[in-house]
C-alpha cells in the first residue's frame, strides 16, 4: 500500500467525460489499496476566461477579488470529480484551499505556499476517503482566498504530497513524460525514464513547459518523487512498466538514477532579449549602477557578460532580460544614461538561449568545448555564454534555434 497524490491538469478535466476518465484513474489506485489525494486544475481555458472577466471589469483591479474570481475554476472541478467518484462507489470529498488550510503569503495573484497541516487529510485518507483538493488556491494571512500564479496547481500537488508524506506525486498531463528536448523541434527526442530534481529544475526554468518551475523547486527541497505521465492512457490498462509504473518520467534524487548520461537534455528559451551597453567606465560601481535600477524596476536579468577592458578605461556589458521586459529595460537604462555614463545602448529581440543540461557534467571535462565546436561547424555564432555546474547556455540568433537544438541533441548522443 502506498500513499499517492494524483494531479490532473486542465486538459484532463476539460469536460464531464474527461472528469469521469480521471475518476477511473483514481478508482484504479483506490482498488489497488492505495491512499489517494487528488489535486485538480480548472477545466482547460477556464482560468483564462475568468482572468478575462476581471480585466474587462476593470483593467486595474483589486488582487484579492481577482483571486476570489479565478480560484473558482478549481472549486468547480474538485466538486465535480468528487461527485463522479461517488457515482462510481468511491468514498470521496472535495477540499478547497481554505478548508485544509493551505496557508500562503500575502501576495495575492502570485502567492507562495507557507505551510500545510496535513493531519486532517491524513486522518481521512486512513479512513479510506479520497481527498479531492482544489489546486492553485490557498488562504492568505488576511484570511482571504489567494492563488499561486498561473500553472500553480502543480505546486499545490507537490506541496500536498510533502504535507501528507506521500510516497509519490503523480502528475497526469497531456504529454507522457519529460523528453530530452521538445519533440516538435527534434522528432528524435526521447522520453526520459528518470531525471534528477536539479536537471528538471534547469529544464523547467529553461523552457520545458511540463511543470511549473516552483513545483520542481518544492519537490527538490522536500524530496517528493514526482512522476509525469499521460492522462490519456487507458485507466484500466495494467500498470506494468518499470517499477510497476506505466510510460512516464520519474523526477527523483540523483541516487535513484540508474544509468547516468553526461547530458540529459537540451532546453531552449525564446523569450529572451539581449541588451549591450557600450563603453562604460571600467571602475568599481558601474555594474551596480546598471543592475541596481533594473532590479528596482523588478526586471529579471539572466545572462551577464562583461569584457575585460583593453585599455583599463572602458568596457562593454551584455546581458539578457525577458523579451516582455525589453522595452522597459531600455527605458530604465536610457533614463540613467548620465549617471551610468555609456556611449551607446544596443539590443536584439530575436535571440534564443539554448542550454545543454546534465548532472554528469560535474565529473566530465570537455562538454562545453564539444558544444562550441558543434555550433561552429554549423556556422552558428554565439553571442553570450554562461555555465553552471550542470549546464551550459549559449545565446544565439533565433533563426538558428532548430539547427542548434538538433545539432546538440545528436552531438551528445540523445537521438532516439
Ligand atoms: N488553473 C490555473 C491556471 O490555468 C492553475 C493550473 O492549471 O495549474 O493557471
Ligand atoms: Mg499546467
Amino acid at each position: 500500500m502506498a500513499r499517492l497524490v494524483m494531479k490532473f491538469g486542465g486538459t484532463s478535466v476539460a469536460d464531464l467525460d474527461r472528469i469521469r476518465n480521471v475518476a477511473r484513474h483514481v478508482k484504479r489506485e483506490v482498488d489497488a489499496g492505495h491512499e489517494v489525494a487528488v489535486v485538480v486544475s480548472a477545466m482547460a481555458g477556464q482560468t483564462n476566461t475568468l482572468v478575462g472577466y476581471c480585466r474587462d471589469a476593470a483593467p486595474l483591479h483589486d488582487a484579492r477579488e481577482y483571486d476570489a474570481v479565478v480560484a473558482s475554476g478549481e472549486q468547480v472541478t474538485s466538486g465535480l470529480l468528487a461527485i463522479a467518484l461517488q457515482e462510481m462507489g468511491v468514498n470521496a470529498r472535495s477540499w478547497q484551499g481554505w478548508q485544509i488550510p493551505i496557508r500562503t503569503d500575502e501576495s495575492h495573484g502570485a502567492a507562495r505556499i507557507r505551510e500545510i497541516d496535513g493531519a486532517v487529510l491524513i486522518e481521512r485518507l486512513k479512513q479510506g476517503q479520497v481527498a479531492v483538493v482544489a489546486g492553485f488556491q490557498g488562504l492568505a494571512p488576511d484570511n482571504r482566498i489567494s492563488t499561486l500564479g498561473r500553472g500553480g496547481s502543480d505546486t499545490s500537488a507537490v506541496a500536498i504530497a510533502a504535507a501528507i508524506q506521500a510516497d509519490r506525486c503523480d502528475i497526469y498531463t497531456d504529454v507522457d513524460g519529460v523528453y530530452t528536448t521538445d519533440p516538435r523541434i527534434v522528432p528524435k527526442a526521447r522520453r526520459l525514464d528518470r531525471i534528477a530534481f536539479e536537471e528538471m529544475l534547469e529544464m523547467a526554468s529553461l523552457g520545458a513547459k511540463v511543470l511549473q518551475v516552483r513545483s520542481v523547486e518544492m519537490a527538490m527541497v522536500h524530496g517528493v518523487r514526482t512522476f509525469v505521465r499521460s492522462s490519456f492512457d487507458d485507466p484500466d490498462a495494467p500498470q506494468t512498466g518499470k517499477d510497476g509504473l506505466p510510460p512516464g518520467t520519474l523526477i527523483c534524487d540523483e541516487d535513484e538514477l540508474v544509468e547516468q548520461q553526461v547530458v540529459t537534455g537540451i532546453a531552449f528559451a525564446k523569450d529572451e532579449a539581449q541588451i549591450s551597453i557600450r563603453n562604460v567606465a571600467d571602475k568599481p560601481g558601474v555594474a551596480a549602477s546598471v543592475f541596481g535600477p533594473l532590479s528596482d524596476a523588478n526586471i529579471n536579468v539572466d545572462m551577464i557578460v562583461q569584457n575585460i577592458s583593453p585599455d583599463g578605461k572602458t568596457t562593454d556589458i551584455t546581458f539578457t532580460v525577458p523579451e516582455s521586459e525589453y522595452d522597459r529595460a531600455l527605458k530604465v537604462l536610457e533614463d540613467r544614461r548620465e549617471a551610468i555614463g555609456f556611449a551607446a545602448l544596443e539590443g536584439a529581440r530575436d535571440v534564443v538561449k539554448v542550454s545543454v543540461i546534465g548532472i554528469g557534467m560535474r565529473s566530465h571535462a570537455g562538454v562545453a568545448a564539444q558544444c562550441f565546436r558543434g555550433l561552429a561547424e554549423k556556422g552558428i555564432n554565439i553571442r553570450a555564454i554562461t555555465t553552471s555546474e550542470i549546464k551550459i547556455s549559449v545565446l544565439i540568433d533565433s533563426a538558428y534555434t532548430e539547427l542548434a537544438v538538433r545539432t546538440l541533441h545528436s552531438l551528445y548522443g540523445l537521438d532516439g
